[in-house]
C-alpha cells in the first residue's frame, strides 16, 4: 500500500452541545392534504434531532440515517469515552500522535482552514477554556481569572498538526490523518461545528438513497434535501432570541441548503444578575461581549454553515458584510441584534 502525507501547519489558533431549537421548522403543508409527511425524533447529541420525510418509500432511508446519526456520534462527541474525538484528546494529553478517520479528519481540517481564514475567531482548540465554564454540566460557573488564563495558554490551531493519509491504491483515497499538538494539555472541541457537519453527511446518505425531499433539524440546525413535495421552499422560523421564548421574528425559505444559527439562548447561564452564554472570545477565554443576538447563516453546506455561524457570532456583522460579498457561492447571513432589529446580508 503507497501512502502518501500531506502536512497543514496551523498559524492560528471548541464541546458538545444542548441547543434549545433556535430555528423552527413550519411545516405546515398548504394545500396537499393527500401528500404522506413523516417526522421521526431521536435524542442525539445532547439535543432533540428530527427528520422529516415525505415519501413512504424513505422509511428505510430514514432509518438507516439514524443509525448512521449515532456512529457520528461516537465520532464527534466530546464527553462520550467511547468517541473517537475523546480518545485524540486522550492521546494528545498524553503527548501521542494519533490516528483519525476520514470524518474526523475532515473535519478537523475545514476546522482549521476556518481558524486561518478568520483569523482565529473559529477556534477549535477552546476545550480546555469551555470545560472551565461547564455550560453544559449542572454548576455553570464564572473561572477564576488566573485559572482561565492558564487554560487559555493551552489554546491555540498553530500547535495542532495534521497530516493527511492518502493512500493512491486504495479506493478510498483519503482514509484519514494523523493528529498531533505539541502541547499535551490542549483540548480539541468541534461543538462549533460537529452538528452542522453530521447533518451535512446525513443529507449525503439520504440523497445517495434516493431521498429527494426532507427536513433534517439537529437542535436548530436545519437541512434541506430539496424543496417540498408541493415545489415550495422550506420556511424556517428565526427565534426571537429571548429567553424560553417560542416566537419567531423572520422566516426564510431554504431549498437544499442549511440554516444554521449561534446565539446567546443556546447555552447559557446567570451569575451575580450577568447573563454567560457559550460562544468564546478565543482572545480572552470569556463569552463574546456584543450586540448581536444571534446570528443565521443560510448556506448549501451544513458542516461549513456551522462554522460560519459560530465565526460570525464572533467577529460581529462587518466581517460577514465582507465574507457574503466575497463568497463565490450563494449565501445569507441574518443578525438578530438585542435591540431586536435585524442586519441581513445576502449574495443571491
Ligand atoms: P455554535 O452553537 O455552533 O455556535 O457552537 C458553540 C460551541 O462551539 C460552544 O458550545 C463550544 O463548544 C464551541 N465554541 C465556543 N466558542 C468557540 C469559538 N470561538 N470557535 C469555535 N468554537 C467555539
Ligand atoms: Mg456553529
Amino acid at each position: 500500500m503507497k501512502t502518501e502525507k500531506k502536512r497543514y501547519k496551523i498559524k492560528e489558533f471548541s464541546t458538545f452541545f444542548l441547543a434549545l431549537p433556535v430555528l423552527f421548522c413550519l411545516l405546515f403543508c398548504n394545500g396537499c392534504s393527500k401528500s404522506f409527511q413523516k417526522t421521526v425524533t431521536t435524542f442525539a447529541c445532547d439535543t432533540v434531532v428530527t427528520i422529516t420525510y415525505y415519501d413512504k418509500k424513505d422509511e428505510k432511508a430514514v432509518n438507516d440515517a439514524l443509525s448512521y446519526l449515532s456512529e457520528l456520534e461516537l465520532v464527534f462527541s466530546r464527553t462520550k469515552e467511547n468517541s473517537e474525538l475523546y480518545a485524540l484528546n486522550e492521546a494528545l494529553h498524553k503527548g501521542e500522535d494519533f490516528v483519525v478517520g476520514k470524518d474526523l479528519y475532515q473535519a478537523l481540517v475545514m476546522s482549521y482552514e476556518a481558524a486561518k481564514e478568520s483569523d482565529g475567531a473559529f477556534d477549535f482548540t477552546l476545550g480546555n477554556v469551555s470545560d472551565l465554564w461547564n455550560f453544559t454540566g449542572e454548576t455553570p460557573h464564572v473561572p477564576d481569572a488566573a485559572v482561565l488564563a492558564e487554560a487559555l495558554s493551552h489554546t491555540g490551531c498553530e500547535k495542532i498538526h495534521l497530516e493527511g493519509i492518502f493512500v493512491t491504491d486504495a479506493e478510498e483515497s483519503n482514509p484519514g490523518g494523523i493528529v498531533s499538538s505539541e502541547d499535551a494539555s490542549l483540548s480539541v472541541d468541534l461543538g462549533g461545528m460537529a452538528k452542522g457537519y453530521m447533518g451535512q453527511k446525513l443529507k449525503e446518505q439520504l440523497m445517495e438513497a434516493g431521498v429527494t425531499s426532507a427536513l433534517l433539524n439537529l437542535g436548530g440546525n436545519v437541512v434541506a434535501i430539496g424543496k417540498k413535495p408541493d415545489g415550495t421552499k422550506f420556511q424556517i422560523g428565526i427565534a426571537k432570541p429571548e429567553k424560553d421564548s417560542s416566537e419567531y421574528v423572520s422566516t426564510v425559505g431554504i431549498a437544499n441548503e442549511a440554516a444554521v444559527t449561534s446565539g446567546i439562548y443556546q447555552r447559557y447561564f446567570e451569575e451575580n444578575g450577568k447573563w454567560y452564554h457559550h460562544i468564546l472570545d478565543p482572545k480572552t477565554g470569556v463569552p463574546v461581549e456584543s450586540d448581536v443576538a444571534s446570528v443565521t447563516v443560510i448556506y448549501r453546506d451544513s458542516g461549513m454553515a456551522d462554522i460560519l455561524s459560530t465565526t460570525m457570532f464572533v467577529t460581529g456583522p462587518d466581517y460577514a458584510e465582507t465574507y457574503v460579498k466575497n463568497c463565490p457561492q450563494d449565501i445569507t447571513v441574518i443578525y438578530v441584534m438585542k435591540d431586536g432589529s435585524l442586519k441581513e446580508f445576502s449574495n443571491k
